[in-house]
């Protein structure tokens, strides 16, 4: 991917290295400017029960427009602020952001994206229930979503916060399972309450009999264990029938629709064509 890329770059050192250390440098600059200047915001992408019907979540995606470059992708700043240490900056911004519009969706479960290093942070479970207090939301009205890349390192101070989350309500997913080196052994490492297969398989099924077989089996593993699973990245109506058919808890993805500024999903929500309320089975048999 783009990042593998970039990094692979730095082993030499020539001009243009020069030049990307100091477009880096500048970019991190902006961005630190960018969190007190209002130019970051949330777009919010819905998921369906599994009827495909019922708006029951949706997870929160930081975007960034830049007065002069335009918009740049969370696959570009987000890693730059994990570098840079402003992901504690930015990802409270989001985290307040996020809760203060869940308060006006109460049927709606709202997911937000989580990276290691906030984890890490001695506060960071004092953090989300000041947040949660302060914008009067229920815990488990949030979700958490974690990679698999937060168990890097030293795990028992991430699995002690996973839990005491998870004890407070707050609902713990791990986000884009089966990407990269995912093994089943982080599926006993932590009990998560939502799995998130990740949409390389959902891309992969139309024409491969293997992608679909191995997403049949992770979305039925998912649900012996427990789990409410999500599918990411539904782009057909082949895909939403095939998710139906195997009883997939939530979905998500542009054939749904594509992340919603907080306007837009009013609106969107507001569509005869979906209603928002229902709980998910899965989520109202376990609370
Ligand atoms: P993610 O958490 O796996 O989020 C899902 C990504 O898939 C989003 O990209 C979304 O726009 C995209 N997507 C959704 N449906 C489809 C589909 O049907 N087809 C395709 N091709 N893509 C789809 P986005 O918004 O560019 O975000 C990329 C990644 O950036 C996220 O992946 C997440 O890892 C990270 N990210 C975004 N916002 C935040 C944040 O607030 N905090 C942290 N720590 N990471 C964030
Ligand atoms: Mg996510
Ligand atoms: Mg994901
Ligand atoms: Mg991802």
């Amino acid at each position: 991917d783009a990042k593998a890329n970039g990094r692979g770059r730095w082993s030499f050192f020539d001009s243009s290295m020069q030049e990307q250390v100091l477009a880096k440098d500048k970019l991190s600059r902006e961005l630190r400017k960018a969190i007190d200047r209002d130019e970051l915001s949330l777009a919010y992408q819905p998921q369906t029960d599994s009827s495909g019907k019922t708006i029951v979540a949706v997870e929160a995606l930081a975007r960034w427009n830049h007065p002069e470059l335009g918009p740049i992708s969370p696959v570009t700043f987000i890693p730059l602020a994990e570098e840079t240490g402003l992901i504690n900056d930015l990802g409270l911004w989001v985290l307040n952001q996020a809760c203060y519009n869940a308060y006006r969706w109460p049927d709606l479960v709202v997911s937000v994206n989580v990276s290691p290093t906030q984890f890490k942070h001695p506060r960071f479970v004092e953090t989300i229930l000041e947040t949660l207090d302060h914008h009067k939301l229920p815990p488990s009205r949030l979700e958490i979503e974690v990679t698999e890349s937060v168990f890097a390192g030293q795990d028992k101070p991430i699995l002690n916060a996973l839990k005491r989350l998870k004890d407070l309500g707050v609902k713990v997913a791990l986000d884009d399972f089966g990407s990269g080196y995912s093994s089943l052994s982080f599926l006993r490492k932590f009990p998560f309450d939502t799995l998130k297969v990740d949409r390389n398989f959902l891309s992969a099924m139309d024409d491969d009999e293997g992608a679909k077989a191995i997403l049949a089996t992770i979305i039925n593993l998912g649900q012996a264990l427990g789990m409410t699973v999500v599918a990411e990245g539904v782009e057909t109506a082949e895909q939403i029938a095939f998710l139906t058919s195997l009883g997939c808890h939530r979905m998500q993805g542009f054939y749904i629709a594509r992340p919603l500024d907080a306007c837009k999903l009013e609106e969107f929500l507001a569509d005869v064509s979906y209603s928002a309320g229902m709980p998910d089975p899965a989520t109202s048999q376990r609370s």
